[in-house]
């Protein structure tokens, strides 16, 4: 966590109230909210100052919204009066080398420079509204702008092409992998967290007032067959798996994968081949069901059938459980409720009540174990990260997601800051700082990998002949662009 203070009475660290972008705002802010909470107390013990809540794109400052800027409108000059993006850096390397307290002394409270300027160094616009107030004004700004810098990873100079990525994936034993949505994409799997693409689109038929709230498990308890009616189409279909599971199944094979985080409920790891003890997936899977009502537990396959012909699926225990109490003295009757569930009945044995409190014993419903909104996350995540993969770690590799869902969010911060980090997916995020970003569709830069690696990563997707040519983003030496030829 961080302990530095901010400078008393100036500059309140306190961060406003997050508002993420318009897409993000309908997927985590509860989650995020939550978990976030729940994840830095979990991560205060390892002296990480990673706090996540304010690595995001925008930020609300009394109803305001702040701007960010990019490093490329610095080093343009494109904006008015801000530091150049040399400035920039040398000031946010100060920062990480001295400390809040003593960056502020050494800047603000000797006047080298304003707290308008100092903003623009670390990615915050001067709003607006405060043109023309006095340079305290900018003072809450700044603490804003340097606590997101602070929890902020140093990208590790030594690492940026990609020969620096291939040899780090043959040399390290202990790789972390991250995966989202990206990695299942190819497969026709939507991202159900995306608005456009995903299935939210397919939602608003249903009458829902937030398409969230497929995934809010007080919504499935009232009633499971909103959610049954799209599960199909986040339902794998077959036994398939893309390239990019491909790789990290590679990884396992060469001995290398340490824990594959996803984020994914799609459970296609381990159609290729990834063992369940090399996976933690994040937010649960289909891989297996439990009954609402007396936790009655199955493998995913057992309901899949249910699933796609668009049924809601029922316990196979519930009957039997219902068929004894039948066979019951009617004195007893009462003992157990019919589902197991524990009611706020009234007394156990009470036979003096009326009978109309008696209900016709019903099989529960069998909810995929995948975690909705409500629910809490598996435990198994913060334990293997904080107290396995933490000291093991000497390589993450993050894959198909913008990282901007607890907890998988969280792990960057989380990591020691001298594991390298390798970031693959189509766009570059400015949230979280890595050493090599590999942008493009991730089953071509995998496979691009692998054939520089000296690796074979056999897949039918991946066409014998395919050539890729990588070309630098310009103005990053770090980012490098993947396209297949001819494509
Ligand atoms: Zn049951």
């Amino acid at each position: 966590m961080d302990l530095v203070p901010a400078p008393s009475g100036k500059t309140p660290v306190k961060s406003p109230v997050v508002e993420v972008e318009a897409v993000e705002a309908v997927d985590v802010a509860e989650q995020v909210e939550a978990e976030t909470v729940a994840l830095e107390d979990a991560s205060s013990e390892f002296e990480t100052d990673s706090d996540g809540s304010e690595d995001w794109d925008t930020l609300s400052h009394g109803g305001d919204t702040i701007q960010f800027l990019r490093d490329e409108q610095l080093r343009d000059g494109l904006v008015p009066g801000a530091c150049t993006l040399d400035e920039a850096v040398a000031f946010r390397q100060r920062l990480h080398d001295i400390g809040k307290a003593a960056f502020v002394e050494e800047t603000i409270a000797r006047e080298a420079v304003t707290a308008k300027k100092l903003c623009t160094a670390f990615g915050i616009m001067p709003p607006a509204f405060l043109e023309g107030a006095p340079d305290e004004s900018y003072h809450p700004l700044l603490a804003i702008a340097l606590s997101r810098e602070f929890a902020r990873r140093p990208k590790l100079p030594q690492y940026n092409t990609i020969e620096d990525a291939v040899r780090l994936l043959q040399e390290s034993k202990n790789i972390v992998v991250l995966t989202g949505a990206g990695i299942s994409t190819s497969l026709g799997i939507p991202d159900f967290r995306s608005k456009d693409t995903g299935l939210y689109s397919k939602l608003e038929h249903l009458g829902l007032s937030d398409p969230q709230e497929v995934f809010d498990i007080h919504v499935f308890q009232e009633d499971p067959s909103i959610f049954f009616s799209i599960a199909k189409d986040i339902l794998p279909t077959e036994k398939k798996f893309s390239p990019t599971h491909g790789f990290i199944k590679l990884l396992q094979d060469k001995g290398k994968l340490l824990t594959n985080y996803t984020q994914n409920i799609d459970n296609i790891e381990a159609n290729a081949g990834v063992l369940p003890e090399k996976i933690v997936q994040c937010h649960g899977s289909f891989a297996t069901a439990t009954c609402v009502k007396c936790n009655f537990k199955v493998l995913g396959d057992a309901i899949f059938s249910d699933i796609r012909d668009g049924k809601i699926p029922e316990c196979t225990a519930c009957p039997e459980a219902i068929a004894q109490e039948a066979l019951k003295p009617q004195g007893l009757k009462r003992k157990r409720s019919s589902n197991g569930q524990h009611k706020d009945r009234k007394e156990e044995f009470d036979d003096s009540s009326d009978d109309d409190d008696y209900e016709i014993p019903t099989p529960g419903v069998m909810k995929p174990d995948i975690t909705f909104f409500g629910e809490d996350l598996p435990d198994e995540f913060g334990q293997r990260l904080i107290h396995h993969d933490r000291e093991l770690v000497d390589l993450v590799i993050v894959i198909g997601t913008s990282l901007k869902v607890a907890p998988v969010a969280e792990v960057p911060g989380i990591l020691p800051r001298n594991v390298p980090q390798i970031y693959i997916s189509r766009t570059p995020v400015s949230h979280t700082g890595f050493d090599i970003d590999l942008l493009g569709d991730c089953d071509v830069v995998v496979s691009e990998l692998c054939r520089r690696a000296g690796w074979n990563l056999q897949h039918h997707m991946i066409p014998a002949d395919e050539a890729v040519e990588v070309t630098p983003l310009e103005g990053h030496e770090s980012r490098h662009v993947f396209k297949v030829v001819g494509a």
